[in-house]
């Protein structure tokens, strides 16, 4: 079990031609892989900011995962993704310590990853994904 870096933050959008006038068109960052998730509901536009990266997470359906956020929230922060080794055992170690991890089996992320994340109930109000795997 190791963890590794901040893989990215997670940001939810409404429109995100809207949005990429302030990620692409101002700060001039580049979006380098967009995927959509369908299990999931969501399409995802990832865009490189030095070794991290900022995901987009827009809903392409109403059951997805964040449909209850945006109803409640709005667009904004989201989640923070850390990158490890051996997701399964971290999703166990969560579980003795009292941490709660979203599901119990890692489920598919963005670029064939697997994620998980832990409810913020449980990690002091952040909702963290844990992702392994995948291109980077
Ligand atoms: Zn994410």
């Amino acid at each position: 079990m190791k963890t590794l870096k901040i893989d990215h933050i997670g940001i939810a959008v409404k429109d995100v031609e809207e949005r990429l006038k302030l990620y692409r068109d101002l700060l001039g960052l580049k979006v380098d892989h967009v995927e959509e998730l369908p299990e999931r509901g969501l399409r995802v536009h990832f865009i490189s900011i030095g070794e991290s990266r900022f995901e987009l997470l827009e809903e392409i359906s109403e059951d997805s995962e964040i449909h209850s956020f945006l109803e409640k929230r709005g667009e904004g922060f989201h989640h923070i993704a850390l990158r490890v080794e051996n997701i399964e055992a971290f999703i166990e170690k969560a579980k003795q310590l009292g941490i709660k991890p979203l599901s119990d089996e890692p489920k598919p992320g963005a670029h064939g990853s697997k994620v998980v994340f832990l409810h913020p109930k449980t990690t002091g109000g952040l909702l963290i994904e844990l992702v392994e795997g995948g291109e980077e």
